[in-house]
């Protein structure tokens, strides 16, 4: 493998191409990144069976799709298309270790706003990120990874304006605004609000509260991305944990009256939040429903627990 963070290989438009070959005109970032829309979806290894397995590679692909419509490009491929395209993309790079994958849809375009073509070229690539997600042995009141998050200035996009729906890079500047904000305040993470002062999401994951033995979230009407992670999480609370889940909308003094917090995505994983501007969450360490679903999120994912197999897309079998 490269010793840069990317792997060598991308695929491009239909090709397994070299990364240094996969350039476009300096003069497209601005105009192209308008209308793109991307994901990113994780890979991990089974430590035993050296196994990598795609995490929920369909319903990734699935929204893919769907942000790509919902922004007005064409795809020209189907989601098995790109299904098998991303399988051999990975196979391509012979990863040994954990990664992460960005399909990335775009337009060329000559102006900002108005699509000249409304084609969409296709590229994902594999990059080394690392996982954060520790198993937390029995009885072990901690993390290493935890969250003291802060409730933004900034507020989350609506749906009729920029909708949070869509995976579009342009929603991103929000998220920055938010992120920027809570570190430079010395937190670790945003908590962003809907306009009307209801939870929505942080800047790239959703959000969980436990209060009274039951998981509240924010409904796919309170502003946030219809997150792969959350859905997971919700079906493993309550399919292995007998834990009811409500989704609906989040008042932000719930916040600070939570038992148990924590944030969700495929990219965060699943960090406790034990702090909300300054006002601990529970006891201020994570909670006992948080590491329950961490611990089981971490063994599914890596196919240590063998359930829930459909969610894994093995690419590998050394
Ligand atoms: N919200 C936002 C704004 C995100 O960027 C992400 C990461 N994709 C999530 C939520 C979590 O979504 P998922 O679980 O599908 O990664």
């Amino acid at each position: 493998m490269a010793e840069s963070t990317n792997f060598p290989t991308v695929w491009w438009d239909g090709k397994l191409t070299a990364w240094e070959h996969a350039t476009i005109h300096v003069t497209q970032i601005g105009p192209a990144s308008v209308s793109s829309v991307f994901e990113g979806i994780r890979a991990y290894l089974n430590p035993r069976t050296q196994q990598l397995a795609v995490f929920q590679l369909d319903a990734h692909l699935k929204r893919f799709l769907q942000s790509i419509r919902l922004v007005r490009l064409e795809c020209d491929y189907t989601l098995a298309e790109l299904h098998a395209a991303l399988v051999d993309l990975v196979r391509a790079n012979q990863p040994d270790r954990d990664v992460y994958i960005r399909p990335f849809a775009y337009a060329e375009s000559r102006t900002f706003g108005s699509a000249t073509s409304a084609l969409a070229h296709v590229v994902m690539h594999v990059t080394a990120w690392e996982s954060k997600l520790q198993r937390v042995p029995n009885g072990s009141a901690g993390t290493e990874v935890v969250s003291h998050a802060t409730v933004s200035s900034w507020t989350r996009l609506t749906d009729n304006q920029m909708a949070p729906r869509v995976k579009a890079s342009a929603n991103y500047l929000n998220s920055r605004y938010a992120s920027e904000e809570a570190k430079r305040n010395g937190y670790d993470h945003a908590i962003l609000l809907t306009p009307q002062g209801q939870v929505a999401e942080g800047p790239g994951m959703c959000l969980m509260l436990v209060r009274n033995g039951k998981i509240i979230t924010p409904s796919v009407t309170s502003g946030i991305l219809e997150s792969i992670t959350r859905d997971t999480v919700m079906q493993l609370a309550r399919e292995k944990l007998d834990v009811s889940v409500s989704e609906r909308e989040l008042d932000r003094t719930e916040l600070y009256t939570a038992d148990e917090a924590f944030f969700c995505g495929t990219g965060i994983e699943i960090v406790p939040i034990v702090s909300v501007d300054r006002l601990n969450v529970g006891d201020g360490n994570p909670g006992e429903i948080t590491l329950h679903l961490l611990n089981m999120y971490h063994d599914i994912v890596r196919g240590i627990d063998a359930g829930y197999a459909e969610w894994r897309t093995v690419v590998s079998d050394q």
